[in-house]
């Protein structure tokens, strides 16, 4: 059921728009407008829960599995050091969207981010070619 008040819903239901670089019956992932390193991309069940406590089973199973192809896309794509797969819940965790999701998260060795990084926005066609990329590799391992 989607919650009218969560934006990640409204991205879901194409409301409101999100660069996509993978979509199925149960997820999206889509680029974080406020990229912590160039390549974040955040994964979410299409079905609205606030967090990792109230996910139904198959929902999580689901957004596990896109996490995996969608970081195998970004090792691709933008070649970082790592990759971590950050997820939050509750403000002593930083969650600042009340929409379950997992952060797909580029790293870089100096890169110096902490677990409760800023959010500062990102330049769209920075993020629009680095999504281009993505899809592209997300493209590539769908075939292997
Ligand atoms: P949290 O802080 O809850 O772990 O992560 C929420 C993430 O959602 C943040 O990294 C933030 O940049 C991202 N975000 C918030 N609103 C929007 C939006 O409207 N579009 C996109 N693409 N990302 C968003
Ligand atoms: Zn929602």
């Amino acid at each position: 059921m989607p919650d009218p008040t969560c934006i990640f819903c409204k991205i879901v239901a194409g409301e409101i728009p999100a660069i996509r670089v993978h979509e199925d019956d149960r997820t999206i992932a889509f680029m974080d407008i406020n990229p912590a390193n160039p390549g974040h991309v955040l994964v979410v069940p299409r079905g609205h829960a606030p967090d990792l406590y109230a996910m139904p089973a198959d929902d999580l199973a689901a957004c596990a599995l896109t996490a995996q192809r969608v970081a195998r896309a970004v090792r691709r794509a933008v070649t970082p050091e790592g990759v971590n797969l950050v997820q939050a819940n509750g403000p002593g965790a930083a969650q600042s969207v009340m929409h379950f999701h997992v952060h797909v998260l580029p790293r870089f060795q100096g890169d110096d981010l902490k677990l409760n990084w800023g959010l500062t926005p990102g330049d769209l066609e920075a993020i629009s070619e680095m999504a281009e990329k993505i899809r592209d590799a997300m493209a590539a391992s769908d075939a292997t």
